[in-house]
Order: C-alpha cells, then structure tokens, then sequence
C-alpha cells in the first residue's frame, strides 16, 4: 500500500488597491445641469390654444381617430361638446379635458406623443 499523500496549500492574496481618488476638483465648471429639450411639464396656455378645437355635430365624428369616448374622462362624446385634437397623432378629446391634461402633461394621453416641442420653447 503505498500512502498517496496529496497536500496542497493554496495562498491566495488579494491586494485591492482603492486608493484611485481625484482630489483636484479645481476646475470649477458651474455646470446647470443640461435640460433636455423635451418638456415634461404640460404645456402653455397659447400651444393648447393653437390646437384645432372642433365643436361636434349631430352625426359627432371626429376630425381625427373616430373613437367614440374621451380617453381622459372615458365618457361619450355628444353632439355639440367642444373637442380639441393634438395635431400630431390626431387624437381627440373634450377641450376642456385634453385643456386640463396639457396644462399637467405635454404627451397624448393615448398615444404618449409629445406634441409639437416647437411651440414650447419661448
Ligand atoms: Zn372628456
Ligand atoms: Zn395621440
């Protein structure tokens, strides 16, 4: 019988060095933080109105997407109610809804376009 004698030792040494730090933070570029040029917030007052607001006859079709509800209220439209269509991706709803969403948010409610950023900017 011959012992077989298997020894290891194994000595493993990690030296993370961290010591990577820039202290020279001499240059003082008094950086605003870019804004982007999409606005998140809602809309002006003058780009809403320049939206196409349509009143509804009795046959109620829209200038746009011929959906039936305002995606914001979700309630029918009817003959004579005010629509505003966001010219971009024509979809239509209630002025006085879509008035409301713009004010908050600048993107379709449906679709999540952004309308004209254009107009935005002043
Ligand atoms: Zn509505
Ligand atoms: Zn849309």
């Amino acid at each position: 019988m011959l012992p077989t004698v298997v020894g290891g030792i194994a000595i493993i040494a990690y030296y993370t060095d961290r010591s990577v730090r820039a202290d020279a933070a001499d240059t003082t570029t008094a950086a605003v933080s870019p804004q982007p040029d999409i606005a998140i917030m809602g809309l002006d007052e003058s780009t809403i109105a320049s939206y196409k607001k349509v009143v509804l006859g009795e046959s109620k079709r829209l200038p746009g997407h011929n959906d039936s509800i305002c995606a914001i209220c979700l309630s029918e439209y009817s003959s004579n109610e005010t629509v505003r269509c966001i010219p971009e991706c024509e979809h239509c709803f209630h002025a006085d809804c879509i008035d409301e969403w713009l004010r908050l948010n600048s993107a379709c409610p449906v679709c999540r376009n952004l309308p004209s950023q254009a107009h935005v900017a002043s």
